[in-house]
C-alpha cells in the first residue's frame, strides 16, 4: 500500500465543532485553543467571522483573533461566509480563510441566503481581497457528497464550484462532507473527476462528518487518491445549524491514532490532544447542562434563528 510519509490536520473543533453548541465563554474558547496548538496541530480553524444574530456561539471572533500570541507557528485560519465577514477576518490579522459554497442550491440557500451561481459570482472578488491582504485561501463545496434536501448531488455540481475556485486562485480545495453521506469509492471517484476537470495538480482537502465509522474509510481512500490535508475536531464534537441529523466531525484523536498505526506522520501529540478533548467534553457539559435549565425555566427548547448567511460548512 503507497501511503504517505505525513499528513496535515486542520482542527476545525472551536469553529465546525461549536456552532451548534450553546455558547463557551471567551477565556474557555481561547484556553482550548491554546491548549489544541500545545499538542502540535498547526492549523487551527478557530473561529468564523459570521453576524452573531446567525450563530452566537461563534461571537467574539475578533477577540479571540487577539489571542494569537499564545499559539506562535499556528496557522489561524477562519471561516468567511461573505465580504463584510472577510473585512472582519482581513482587519483581525487571521493567516487563511476558508470560502464556503455548497454545490447543492437548497443547502446553498438555508446556509448563506443565495443561490450556488449568485455564491459563485462574489468568489473572485473575495478569493481577490484575501490574496491582495496575503492570506491564504480555502475553498470549501460543501455537500460535495450529497445534500440533507437534495439527496445525491451529481459530481459535475461539485467540480462546477471547484472549477470557480480554482480560476480565483484557492490555493486548496476542501471537499466537505457536510452530512457524513460520503463513502469511499465516491471519494476516489470525485478525486479523479475533479483533477480532470479543473487540474491534475489541484490541491484536495476533505472535511468529513462522521456517520457509522464511515470518515475513517473516506481518510484512508483519500491518502490513497493523493490527499494530504483532512479537517478533523477534537472529541468528534461537531454539527451544522443548517444541514438536519449532521452527525459530528471526524474526530482529531481517531486521525490522529488511525494514520500514526499505519506510519503517517501528523505531529500531534496524542496524549496532549486528549488533555485538549478532555477540557472541551468538561466544559461544554456545563454549558449543555446550564443551556438546558435555562430552557426547562422558560417552558422549552429556545427557537433557533432561521439561516441568513451563516456560512457553515
Ligand atoms: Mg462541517
Amino acid at each position: 500500500m503507497e501511503l504517505p510519509a505525513t499528513a496535515e490536520i486542520v482542527e476545525v473543533a472551536p469553529r465546525d465543532g461549536l456552532q451548534d453548541e450553546p455558547p463557551l465563554p471567551l477565556s474557555e474558547r481561547t484556553e482550548l485553543l491554546r491548549l489544541l496548538a500545545r499538542a502540535g496541530l498547526r492549523r487551527i480553524e478557530f473561529a468564523s467571522f459570521v453576524h452573531p444574530r446567525w450563530i452566537p456561539s461563534l461571537a467574539d471572533a475578533d477577540e479571540l483573533a487577539r489571542m494569537r500570541p499564545l499559539a506562535p507557528g499556528v496557522v489561524w485560519s477562519a471561516l468567511v461566509p461573505n465580504g463584510k465577514g472577510l473585512e472582519r477576518a482581513l482587519r483581525a490579522g487571521v493567516d487563511e480563510v476558508t470560502i464556503v459554497v455548497s454545490a447543492s442550491d437548497a443547502h446553498n440557500r438555508a446556509n448563506l441566503n443565495r443561490t450556488t451561481a449568485e455564491s459563485l459570482a462574489g468568489v473572485p472578488e473575495l478569493a481577490r481581497r484575501a490574496r491582495a491582504a496575503g492570506v491564504r485561501v480555502r475553498g470549501a463545496v460543501a455537500t460535495a457528497f450529497g445534500c440533507p434536501f437534495e439527496g445525491a448531488v451529481p459530481y459535475g455540481r461539485v467540480a462546477d464550484v471547484a472549477l470557480v475556485y480554482a480560476e480565483a486562485g484557492a490555493d486548496e480545495i476542501v471537499l466537505a462532507d457536510t452530512i457524513g453521506v460520503g463513502h469511499p469509492r465516491q471519494v476516489a471517484e470525485l478525486a479523479d473527476y475533479l483533477r480532470e476537470r479543473v487540474g491534475p495538480d489541484v490541491r484536495l482537502a476533505l472535511h468529513l462528518h462522521d456517520r457509522r465509522g464511515f470518515a475513517l474509510a473516506n481518510v484512508l481512500a483519500g491518502l490513497l487518491c493523493g490527499i494530504r490535508v483532512f479537517d478533523a475536531a477534537v472529541t468528534g464534537v461537531g454539527g451544522c445549524p443548517y444541514a438536519p441529523g449532521a452527525p459530528g466531525n471526524v474526530a482529531t484523536e481517531s486521525v490522529v491514532s488511525f494514520l500514526a498505526s499505519m506510519g503517517v506522520e501528523t505531529g500531534v501529540d496524542p496524549d496532549r490532544l486528549r488533555e485538549a478533548g478532555s477540557y472541551l467534553a468538561e466544559r461544554l457539559a456545563l454549558a449543555r447542562g446550564a443551556a438546558h435549565e435555562i430552557r426547562a425555566g422558560t417552558g422549552g427548547r429556545a427557537a433557533r434563528a432561521t439561516g441568513k448567511e451563516s456560512g457553515t460548512v
